[in-house]
């Protein structure tokens, strides 16, 4: 592969678009292109994974000649760039949450504004994930929540609902997003399930086999904006990554982090545990982006290691 805008790349890209490139007509073409400077880099927009579907997380990459932020929106969602590597490198990380329909999508992405502008917006596939269903039996306030209850459950909507509002303004993680456990991942993201027969949710995370009292860490580094208890969460810690994305460890036995606190990879967290609405212990491990819930095990295998 030639580097990034040498006369081999430029001309291999154009010729995909050029076929009569090929056929002996280019040298007047490759001439005029070595002319123009500003064609030395053409812009383009790349999608990684390329295969998109319900519940992925999804690194955009754009290269651009211009110095400027795209602007960009997926699904509702305002993609936030940030530039890595100088100013015509701009990447985010952002995603397509678990219950989006299926099919085609518009991904707007322009850089500048005016007749200048550089129009990058394309269709995007989005392709079903095959989850799984099923059923499970917790305790019956889980399912009935008397009146206190339903007063700290509503407690609980409000002070969620503040952490979500709020992101640091740019990355705070930083390389490859690491397992909080060192215990058996399962392939629960995405389930649909009933609790006790009545109840119907979708499974929003990624559940971890990991015995109560297994160390928890963070995926990446952030700032802590919860640890505390919740009800149906149990003792929770929510990790803000920076740029509308959190990962969130649930059912801990114990936090051992204080919110405002900043983390790195790896850090200790807390202990896992069985508190809030379990079956039985284990590590419940979330992410999030803005309001869409992603796929963690995705998460864990995009190669972010550039990004450092
Ligand atoms: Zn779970």
């Amino acid at each position: 592969m030639p580097p990034k805008g040498s006369i081999i790349a430029v001309a291999s890209r154009y010729a995909i678009f050029m076929p009569h490139f090929r056929l002996g007509f280019g040298l007047p073409l490759l001439f005029a292109l070595l002319s123009c400077t500003a064609c030395a880099q053409p812009n383009a927009l790349t999608l990684t994974p390329s295969l998109v579907e319900a519940g992925s997380p999804e690194l955009l990459h754009v290269e651009s000649r211009r110095d400027a932020k795209p602007d960009a929106d997926w699904l509702g969602r305002n993609v936030l760039f940030f530039s890595a590597h100088g100013g015509h490198d701009w990447f985010a990380l952002a995603g397509v949450d678990v219950e989006a329909p299926t099919g085609p999508s518009v991904l707007r992405v322009v850089i500048g504004s005016g007749k200048d502008s550089i129009d990058l917006s394309r269709t995007v596939e989005i392709h079903p994930a095959h989850y799984r269903t099923g059923t499970l039996t917790v305790a019956p306030k889980f399912v009935a929540p008397g009146p206190e209850a339903l007063k700290q459950i509503e407690a609980d909507i409000k002070l969620k609902a503040k952490i979500f509002a709020a992101s640091a303004p740019e990355p705070l993680w930083s390389g490859n997003f690491r397992a909080p456990v060192t215990a058996p991942p399962t392939d629960s993201f995405g389930t649909r399930r009933t609790f006790n027969g009545k109840l119907a949710s979708i499974h929003k995370g990624m559940d971890f086999r990991a015995a109560t009292g297994t160390p928890v860490h963070a995926g990446n580094s952030g700032v802590v904006v919860l640890a505390r208890p919740l009800y149906y969460e149990g003792n929770c810690v929510i990790v803000d990554h920076g740029l509308g994305l959190w990962t969130i460890s649930m059912h801990l036995s114990r936090i051992d982090v204080k919110e405002g606190q900043h983390v790195a990879t790896g850090d200790l967290l807390g202990l896992s545990g069985a508190t809030g609405r379990v079956t039985g212990p284990h590590l419940h491990w979330a992410v999030r982006w803005q309001d869409a819930y992603l796929d963690p095990a995705k998460l864990l295998t995009l190669d972010l290691s550039a990004l450092r």
